[in-house]
């Protein structure tokens, strides 16, 4: 090895794998087989097949490694608005482990695994009644593929009336990026819709795209500003008087569950991150999961598989002949999803009951109104008046100073925090949007709130020094658009540096 190494207080840089492990070390030593005939002929080898080797302690030290720089939610606040990053409680992982649901293969007999098909229909039934819907597809692995799930269903419903000429899918300017991709993918045309000055969707603009062509509307409801659409019922009717549907992005239902249901809005389509709302692992942590609930007129375009109870038995259908599936649009993927977050979502709903989800959001809401009044002063308020779950800053307060919401976000790692979402909204000059969630404690929040502020004073006194931020991380000023643009998914033999 040529170059020294730099470490940092007690924690260490880490080199590749590849780079520290050699072709001749092993961690274990197997026996050569003996008496053993291989039967796959010419498809047989013995060749190395380029994985590097370790000893077992070095495997140990890399993973940890690793995993210490890894920021996390049991590591202290991540402020990062839409994601939703709750504390995930330890009964939940306890549950997942049990050898019932984490032991079991989507193809074994169904009346072997009659206790998770359980679950599976026992979650369905709680997030049906959450959101007043009528249907459900536990399939989805993320909002993302929700949104597909829920706009094929849609497109599918369309399909059976003979109006597939209605192209159209209504998206406010606002929406997550997710939106227009995941309409523009399935093929309609995406039409963006403005928002008025307070931050919510412009309903004349709205009504003034509507065609003979409208197919849909995704609206997201509280918005991505963090605000209540309040005019969603209205929405909703002329909607439907124009022959469309209403898919909701379900990703800020965070800030409703338990207190309204998204089906008394008229929302025909929604999805629910229960990596998000219900507390499942996320941000590296583990898989998303992304149900979608259906109103009554699309339940029956809803993608196999369903699982129903029939008499005392569960039972999984799945054959799109079926006659319970005969309109459904199909599969959407193998299998029946995410089980390990569907054991953790209805631990956290079984755990919190009725009264403690709706005391979830109203807590979330009551963080965020805490933050917004306590840094209205010193930081600008993109809107008015009291937000939801997240509360949305621009970058006003950062005018008369060198500093640029990047700067001001690279700072707050520093401080030990894991930066706000920035730039989005789009909508927003320089957004900052915060979302403490409802597991934050008074202490925490404060805490927090006195950075922030601490943070501000500086950029009057000392902007120069925000340029450098982060100073304290492993590594620094990154360039994130190349690196999400040129990603090095490879690792190439040539850049090898420490052979055997
Ligand atoms: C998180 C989020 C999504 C996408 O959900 P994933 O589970 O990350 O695929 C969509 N819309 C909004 C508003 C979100 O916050």
């Amino acid at each position: 090895m040529k170059e020294k190494i730099s470490h940092k207080g007690l924690d260490h840089e880490e080199l590749l794998l590849f780079e520290i492990g050699g072709l001749n070390k092993s961690g274990v030593d197997f026996p050569e087989t003996q008496g053993y005939e291989q039967r796959i002929g010419s498809s047989y080898e013995d060749k190395e097949i380029g994985i590097p080797g370790l000893s077992e302690p070095e495997a140990v030290r890399h993973y940890v490694r690793l995993s210490r720089k890894n920021y996390s939610i049991d590591a202290g606040m991540y402020p990062l608005g839409s994601c939703t990053m709750k504390h995930n409680p330890r009964l939940n992982e306890k549950l997942a482990r049990l050898k019932g649901f984490s032991d079991i293969h989507p193809l074994q007999p169904v009346s072997t695994c009659q206790g998770a098909l359980e679950l599976i229909h026992e979650i369905s039934l709680w997030l049906k009644e959450l959101t007043g819907m009528s249907a459900i597809a536990m399939s989805p692995k993320a909002g993302a593929q929700g949104e597909l799930c829920g706009m094929m269903a849609i497109k599918q419903a369309l399909k059976s009336k003979g109006q597939e000429s209605r192209k159209k899918v209504l998206v406010p300017d606002s929406a997550h990026g997710t939106n227009p991709a995941t309409a523009a993918f399935l093929g309609f045309e995406v039409i963006t819709i403005k928002s008025t000055v307070a931050g919510r969707l412009d309903l004349k603009d709205f009504k003034s795209k509507i065609d003979k062509k409208f197919a849909a509307a995704m609206i997201t409801n509280p918005n991505t500003c963090g605000l209540f659409e309040k005019d969603i019922i209205k929405i909703s009717e002329i909607i439907h008087q124009n022959g469309g549907y209403l898919y909701c992005d379900g990703a800020n239902f965070n800030a409703l569950v338990g207190k309204i249901k998204p089906g008394d809005m008229g929302i025909d389509a929604m999805h629910i991150n229960l990596h998000k709302t219900f507390s499942t692992p996320h941000g590296g942590g583990g898989p998303g999961s992304g149900p979608v609930v259906f109103s009554d007129k699309l339940a029956s375009f809803c993608p196999a598989p369903k699982i129903e109870k029939i008499g005392n038995k569960f039972e999984i259908f799945e054959n799109e002949n079926n006659e319970n599936l005969l309109e459904s649009f199909g599969r959407l993927s193998a299998f029946h999803g995410q089980m390990g977050m569907y054991v953790r979502a209805l631990s956290y709903m079984l755990s919190h009951g009725a009264d403690g989800l709706r005391q979830v959001s109203e807590d979330a809401v009551l963080s965020a109104n805490y933050i917004k009044s306590s840094l209205e002063d010193v930081m600008s308020s993109a809107y008015e008046g009291y937000c939801m779950h997240e509360v949305l800053f621009n970058d006003d307060f950062l005018k008369d100073t060198d500093v640029e919401t990047l700067d001001f976000a690279k700072a707050l790692i520093d401080k030990g925090y894991h930066p706000m979402t920035i730039y989005f909204p789009l909508i927003v000059h320089g957004a900052l949007l915060v979302e403490p969630t409802e597991t934050e404690s008074k202490f925490s929040i404060d805490q927090f709130i006195l950075t922030m502020k601490d943070l501000v004073n500086k950029t009057q006194s000392d902007s120069d020094s925000f340029k450098s931020a982060p100073k304290f991380t492993p590594v620094r000023r990154l360039d994130e658009t190349k690196a999400a643009r040129e990603p090095i998914l490879r690792w190439k033999k040539e850049t090898i540096i420490a052979a055997e």
